[in-house]
């Protein structure tokens, strides 16, 4: 899908996938202060699949989204998105992979005076000089497309709303929203219900789901509850301690294996 094209923009520069893999992520290490935080640590997130991230709290998944487009630098090993070695990319190349991928956080990081329409046309300009003045020259047809990609998360209503007037799970969908306009097809989203209720994580786990299922968009998701990964993601990747501890259907995500994953280490 190629939902925001802009003239304003340079051409799109394609991420075409050469294993099929949207992320392939090889012997990835990282030490804060020598202390190891991921140890060798290899896992693939397959195209078109909702991939959940497991592992209790401190075991590093926060730290392997931020290596994944080097916002933290991983000591060793590497990464590929879609076939590009992201591990080898120029601080220009770089630069522009982080901005045709989706990210969702926790917070929602809107521009909260902005309304929601705005703020899925803003991320097409990140860090683009003048933003702000090109945001207001966008043509009818970006207009277009970005209503489509709000109502695609059901907030078609409330798209001239204010970011800062909308509700926690509705501020959490433009930010979807705003991922679904963006051009790598590839959504990263780290610990994206943690602030919500129980509904609308619900909610958005299932807008994920679809975004797989039905756009072909890659997903990588961290959540605490298992239960809802075991129920919405194809595959789950856990972690533990720094170590990769699962990676596969999420089907065969047993409970024995749920048991093992957080039981405390052993002293
Ligand atoms: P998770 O997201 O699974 O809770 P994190 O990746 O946030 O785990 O953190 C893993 C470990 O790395 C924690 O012990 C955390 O304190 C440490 N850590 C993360 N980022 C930094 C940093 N920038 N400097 C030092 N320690 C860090
Ligand atoms: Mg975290």
């Amino acid at each position: 899908m190629n939902i925001v094209t802009s003239g304003h923009l340079p051409p799109y520069r394609s991420l075409a996938a050469e294993d099929g893999a949207a992320i392939v992520v090889r012997d990835l290490s990282k030490a804060f202060h020598g202390r190891t935080v991921l140890d060798r640590v290899s896992c693939t997130v397959p195209a078109g699949q909702f991939v959940v991230l497991l592992g209790p709290s401190g075991c590093g998944k926060s730290t392997l989204f931020r290596c994944l487009t080097r916002l933290v630098e991983p000591d060793a090993g590497s990464v590929a998105i879609r076939g590009t070695e992201v591990t080898a990319l120029k601080p220009a190349a770089l630069k522009a992979l982080r901005r045709e991928v989706g990210f969702v956080f926790q917070q929602f990081n809107l521009v909260k005076r902005f309304s929601a329409i705005d703020n899925v046309l803003a991320a097409r300009l990140a860090g683009t000089p003048l933003w702000r003045v090109l945001l207001r020259r966008f043509h009818a047809r970006d207009r277009q497309l970005a209503l489509a990609c709000l109502d695609s998360v059901g907030l078609l209503d409330l798209a001239y709303q204010r970011a800062e007037r909308l509700s926690g799970g509705q501020q959490q969908r433009v930010a979807i929203a705003r991922a679904f306009a963006q051009q790598a097809e590839l959504i990263l989203a780290d610990e994206p219900i943690s602030s919500l209720d129980p509904d609308s994580s619900e909610n958005v786990l299932q807008i994920l789901q679809r975004a797989a299922r039905e756009r072909g968009f890659s997903v990588l998701c961290s959540l605490h509850q298992v239960d809802l990964a075991v129920r919405y993601a194809d595959r789950i990747i856990a972690l533990r301690g720094g170590r990769l501890f699962f990676d596969g259907p999420a089907s065969a995500f047993t409970p024995e294996l749920r048991e093992e994953l957080y039981r405390a280490p052993r002293p």
